[in-house]
C-alpha cells in the first residue's frame, strides 16, 4: 500500500462483522484461562496483552500503523512526546553517557537533555547543525551513545541534513535519533536517510486537531547494535529473566527494549482512548499536510512582500538559507508552521495579536486553526530584548501556524493585524 492507503488500512484489519472503526480497548487488563498461556506472555515467547501499560489492542494498532508509515520495524506510543525522547533514550544510554545533539531542536527536548537528563548523569554535547564535520566531531568522546536532531526544528525552523548526521553518527558507531514532528512520515521519512530511530510528538500534525498528546517512538531495525558499544543490548537483562534483546528479538532489539523495560518501569504510556484519537487524525494526515504546506506557501509569499514585514523565516521560501536541505529532504512542502517579525518591535507584535480576528491566540502548533503566539510577550516574556536576540528571538518575532482555513480568510486577517500593529 501507499502512504494515503497506509494511513487509513495500516495496523487493524477487521474480520467478518467486526467494526470498521478501531474499537477502543478500555480495558487495563486481558483474560487468560490458563496460567501457562499467561507465562508464556511474560517470556515474551507469545505475544498478547495482559496489561495496558505494557500493550493494549487499541494502542498496539496504531503503534503497527506508524511503524509502517515510517517504514520501520516496530513502535511504542508514549503519553507525550516529551515521554517518546525520555523513553527512547533511557532505551540506549544510562548515567556516565554522553548524547551529542543540535543546539537547534524544540525548546522541552533542549530541557529535557541539558537539565533533566544531565541530573541522571547522561551529558549532552550540544552542536551547531551547520558546523563543519571537523567541528562535529569534536563533540564527540568514547561514552557517546546517540546523535539527535529534529528534521524540521521547532520553532527555529532550520532542516536537519540527517545523511550527513547519520555517517557521522555511524563512523562512530551509534545510533541517529530524529524527531519527526514537524514532517511527519507524509513529508520526510528519516529511515530513507540513514535515521535509526524516529521519535514523534503526535500532539502535533499526527493528532492534527488539538484534542490528544501523545507521542511515539519508532524502530528502523536498521543499526547493529552489536559493536560492542551497547552491552545491555547484548548481555543478559537481569531484570526480565535473562532476555539478550538482539539474540531474542533481532531487528526488534530496541523497541522491544524500550518497551519492556523502560516502560515497564517509568509507565509513560498512551491510552486506548487517546490512541483512538490520534488513528482519527492519521486517517485524514495526508489530505491535511498537502493544504497546510500549501496555505503556508501562500502565507509566507504574502508576509515577504509586505513592507511592514522585517523578515520571514520558512524553510519553504527560496530566499530562506534552509531551502536547498528543504529541497533535498522535504519535497512535497514544509508543514505550516512560519516564523516572522514585524517592525516595531515588542509593542507592535502585540498590538498585531491582539488585533487579529479569526487566527487564535494558542500556545500551540500544528493543527487545524490557525494561531499565533508571540514569544516576546509570551513565553520569553521574563526576558529582555538583548536575551531575546541570545535566543534567536527578535522582540516583534511572531510564531505562526497556518491552518486549514481558506488562505483568503487568513491572510485578510493577518493583512487588517498588521495594518493596526
Ligand atoms: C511539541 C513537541 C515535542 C514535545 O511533545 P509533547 O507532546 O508536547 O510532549 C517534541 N518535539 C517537537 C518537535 C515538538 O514540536
Amino acid at each position: 500500500m501507499k502512504l494515503e492507503s497506509q494511513c487509513i488500512h495500516a495496523g487493524y484489519e477487521p474480520k467478518n462483522g467486526e467494526p470498521c472503526a478501531l474499537p477502543i480497548a478500555q480495558s487495563t487488563t486481558f483474560r487468560y484461562t490458563s496460567t501457562a498461556e499467561v507465562a508464556k506472555l511474560f517470556d515474551l515467547t507469545e505475544a498478547g496483552f495482559f496489561y495496558t501499560r505494557l500493550g493494549n489492542p487499541t494502542v498496539d494498532a496504531v503503534e503497527r500503523k506508524v511503524a509502517e508509515l515510517e517504514g520501520g520495524v516496530g513502535a511504542l506510543a508514549t503519553s507525550s512526546g516529551q515521554a517518546a525522547t525520555l523513553t527512547a533514550i533511557l532505551a540506549i544510554c544510562k548515567a556516565g553517557d554522553h548524547i551529542v545533539a543540535s543546539s537547534s531542536i524544540y525548546g522541552g527536548t533542549f530541557n529535557l537533555l541539558g537539565v533533566t537528563l544531565r541530573r541522571f548523569g547522561i551529558d549532552v554535547t550540544f552542536v551547531d547543525q551547520n558546523a563543519s564535520s571537523e567541528e562535529l566531531e569534536k563533540a564527540f568522546r568514547p561514552g557517546t551513545k546517540c546523535v539527535f536532531g529534529e528534521t524540521i526544528a521547532n520553532p527555529a525552523l532550520t532542516v536537519f541534513d540527517i545523511e550527513r548526521f547519520a555517517k557521522l553518527a555511524h563512523a562512530r558507531k551509534v545510533p541517529l535519533i530524529v524527531d519527526n514532528t514537524f514532517a511527519t512520515p507524509y513529508l520526510c521519512r528519516p529511515f530513507e536517510w540513514g535515521a535509526d530511530i524516529v521519535v514523534h510528538s503526535t500532539t502535533k500534525y499526527l493528532d492534527g486537531h488539538a484534542v490528544q498528546v501523545g507521542g511515539m517512538i519508532v524502530d528502523s531495525g536498521n543499526f547493529d547494535w552489536t559493536s560492542g558499544n551497547f552491552p545491555e543490548f547484548t548481555e543478559p537483562d537481569d531484570s526480565y529473566h535473562g532476555t539478550v534483546y538482539v539474540r531474542d528479538f533481532g531487528k526488534a532489539a530496541f523497541i522491544v527494549k524500550a518497551r519492556v523495560q523502560i516502560m515497564r518501569d517509568l509507565g509513560c504510556c498512551q491510552t486506548a482512548q487517546g490512541a483512538f484519537y490520534v488513528n482519527l487524525g492519521i486517517q485524514t494526515l495526508p489530505v491535511r499536510m498537502e493544504r497546510h504546506c500549501r496555505n503556508a506557501e501562500k502565507v509566507a509569499a504574502f508576509l515577504e512582500s509586505h513592507p511592514k514585514i522585517e523578515f520571514v523565516n520558512y524553510p519553504g521560501l527560496a530566499s530562506s538559507p534552509e531551502h536547498a536541505l528543504a529541497q533535498k529532504y522535504l519535497p512535497k512542502g514544509v508543514a505550516g508552521v512560519i516564523s516572522f517579525s514585524l517592525k516595531g518591535g515588542r509593542e507592535a507584535g502585540a498590538r498585531f495579536i491582539d488585533s487579529l480576528k479569526m487566527i487564535t491566540l494558542e500556545v500551540h502548533v500544528a493543527d487545524i486553526r490557525t494561531c499565533v503566539l508571540h514569544p516576546a510577550s509570551s513565553t520569553h516574556r521574563q526576558l529582555t530584548d538583548e536575551q531575546l536576540v541570545d535566543c534567536g528571538i527578535t522582540p516583534g518575532m511572531v510564531r505562526l501556524s497556518v491552518g486549514l482555513e481558506d488562505p483568503d480568510d487568513i491572510i485578510g486577517d493577518l493583512e487588517q493585524a498588521i495594518a493596526k500593529a
